[in-house]
């Protein structure tokens, strides 16, 4: 089964960021049962949190997959550790971050994964990008649209 309307947001604010954004967007597309189908302008934000720490550049994919969440999930920390990424502080710099925002109309509320994204309403950095490629994509529990979390956030 291929699940459409999933989206994935990508951060990076350590070295090459736009390489990194764009190796992982590669190595995506190279996995079995991942379609990358659209890609956002990449935005450069202010990090948030309490961390000193340099600008992030930000973007947002939608992709069509055969993949379980979980599974899509496992991929994405792979990829992160591919790409150097290493874990200290929560929220500290780093090489790549791959968060899956949206998943269809699925709804997970795990530890290990939440879906929608738990943070999506507060993130002008991921609502931007997501309703440039997607305005239409809605959040499963709240009906509303990208475009229109963007709106209530800024
Ligand atoms: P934030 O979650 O606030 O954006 P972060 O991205 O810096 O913070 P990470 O250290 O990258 O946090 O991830 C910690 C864990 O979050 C991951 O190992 C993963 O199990 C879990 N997680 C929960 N929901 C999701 C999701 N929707 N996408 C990616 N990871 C998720
Ligand atoms: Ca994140
Ligand atoms: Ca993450």
């Amino acid at each position: 089964m291929l699940t459409d309307g999933v989206f994935i947001a990508l951060g990076s604010n350590v070295g090459d960021r736009e390489r990194y954004i764009s190796q992982a967007i590669d190595f995506l597309a190279a996995e079995v049962g991942i379609m990358v189908l659209k890609q956002s302008r990449s935005i450069e934000t202010e990090p948030v949190g309490p961390i000193e720490q340099g600008l992030f550049l930000n973007a947002v994919i939608e992709i069509s997959t055969a993949l379980s969440p979980k599974d899509l999930l496992a991929k994405c920390l792979a990829i992160e550790e591919r790409l150097g990424r290493i874990r200290t502080e929560r929220w500290g710099p780093r090489t790549i971050d791959l968060d899956i925002v949206l998943f269809g109309n699925e709804v997970i509320d795990e530890a290990y994964l939440t879906i929608p994204h738990r943070e999506l309403l507060n993130r002008n950095f991921v609502l931007a990008p997501l309703a440039e490629i997607a305005p239409e994509a809605r959040h499963p529990l709240l009906g509303v649209t990208a475009s229109e979390m963007l709106i209530g956030q800024t």
